[in-house]
């Protein structure tokens, strides 16, 4: 627990929130600034900066809760879709520096656009960046 960062503060219960699910390892909470109606947030009560941090093992945890917790909000929102969304590092969006993945669950006609830029690569430019990832795995 970091005295400086306010979802390990959330996490604890020492900062209200509006929790929708909380076990030993985790606490879930609505977003203070929903994307959509029902956007939440996967809080790890352990203080990780981010996806390089973060063990393993409970990254996986994570995303296996994540699972569960769509299914659920879906059946309670009556959502269209979902967005799951975890940002790592400024550039990337990421504002609040301890480990946290988004639950946004979509919904037709919502407005919002979570999305990307397309690029054009050629071949021989995809082929040259997988050989740089590959030469790492
Ligand atoms: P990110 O940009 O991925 O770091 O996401 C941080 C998210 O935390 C944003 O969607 C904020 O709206 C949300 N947020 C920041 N402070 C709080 C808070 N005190 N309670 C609930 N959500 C928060
Ligand atoms: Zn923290």
């Amino acid at each position: 627990m970091r005295d400086d960062c306010i979802f390990c503060k959330i996490a604890a219960g020492e900062i209200p929130s509006q929790t929708i699910y909380e076990d030993d390892s985790y606490r879930v909470i609505l977003d203070l600034g929903p994307a959509a109606k029902g956007h939440a947030l996967i809080l790890p009560k352990e203080h990780y900066a981010d996806i390089f941090e973060i063990p393993e093992e409970k990254a996986g945890e994570v995303f296996r809760l994540a699972k569960n917790m769509a299914v659920k909000m879906k059946a309670a929102l009556k959502c269209d879709g979902f967005n799951i969304v975890q940002n790592n590092g400024k550039v990337a969006g990421q504002t609040v520096f301890h480990f946290h993945m988004h639950l946004i669950p979509r919904y037709t006609d919502d407005g919002q656009d979570i999305n990307w830029k397309p690029g054009e690569p050629t071949q021989e430019e995809l082929k040259e960046t997988a050989d740089i990832i590959r030469g790492e795995i």
